[in-house]
């Protein structure tokens, strides 16, 4: 089969503060048009090649980042029905584990499929669909020549890990926890669209440091990181094909 070159992707983040690093190592220039709110939308064009960032914007009521599952699905519905990309990235921050050796500001790519670890049906066939292990792209080449650590994505809509949540990451076996990478691939999916995640680590979840400390503390240097890795992976993937990658 004939593969396409990919010539558009589009960057879907959740936060203002893991864009605009982005944006501007990429020479993005934001979209002034008040129809697309409360996404916000930043974009580069040649005439071979297109790069779209969109960020779930600002929660008009509390003025917050509007992170979590929901926000993330809308985003990317709406992304790829304006831009018909060739491959989306989520680009974000998340949490990491001691014990399979992350450390703060390292980067993941996801592998595989990702799951959902909030999503408990047990009921036939509901149990398999809460989890969801949605597709994203194998990803070795990129990961091997950009140094990427490989990891399993798991997805839930809190920063904090009960029992119940760690029970199922570990059955996930996940490497990666985050608000939005599994809604993201399970929109992607049903609509035949590739997909990768790219993920700073701002916190270790196993350590003894609070989470949302931790994840304060660190935000600023993982997303730099996030930014300079975005800026080499999307000049890495422009004109590969998806089994290329
Ligand atoms: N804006 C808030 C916190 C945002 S929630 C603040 O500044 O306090 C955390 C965001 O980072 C989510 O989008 C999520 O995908 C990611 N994230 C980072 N660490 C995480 C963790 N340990 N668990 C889940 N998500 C995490």
């Amino acid at each position: 089969m004939i593969q396409n070159k990919i010539k558009k992707i589009v960057i879907i983040t959740a936060m203002q503060a893991e864009a605009l690093p982005i944006v501007n190592k990429l020479g993005l220039i934001e979209k002034n048009d008040p129809t697309i709110k409360p996404f916000k939308i930043f974009s580069k064009q040649d005439d071979q090649h297109e790069c779209v960032l969109i960020t779930n914007g600002i929660c008009p009521k509390y003025e917050v980042d509007r992170v979590c599952t929901q926000p993330a699905a809308l985003t990317t519905w709406e992304a790829i029905r304006l831009f018909s990309p060739d491959l989306i990235i989520n680009a974000g921050t998340a949490g990491g584990f001691l014990r399979n050796g992350a450390n703060v500001n390292d980067v993941y790519i996801s592998d595989d499929t990702i799951d959902y670890h909030d999503r408990r049906i047990p009921l036939p066939g509901f149990k398999e669909y809460g989890i969801g292990n949605f597709p994203c792209l194998s990803t070795n080449k990129i990961a091997n020549d950009l140094n990427l650590k490989k990891g399993k994505i798991s997805t839930g809509n809190s920063l904090d890990m009960c029992v119940a949540d760690e029970e199922l990451i570990n059955l996930n076996q996940a490497q990666v926890k985050d608000m939005e990478a599994a809604a993201i691939a399970e929109v992607a999916w049903l609509k035949d669209t590739p997909m990768i995640a790219i993920k700073s680590i701002t916190d270790l979840i196993d350590s003894t440091a609070k989470t949302e400390e931790e994840f304060i503390n660190n935000l600023e240097s993982a997303v730099k990181i996030l930014a300079e890795k975005m800026q080499q992976i999307t000049g890495y993937i422009f004109d590969k094909t998806v089994t290329e990658l």
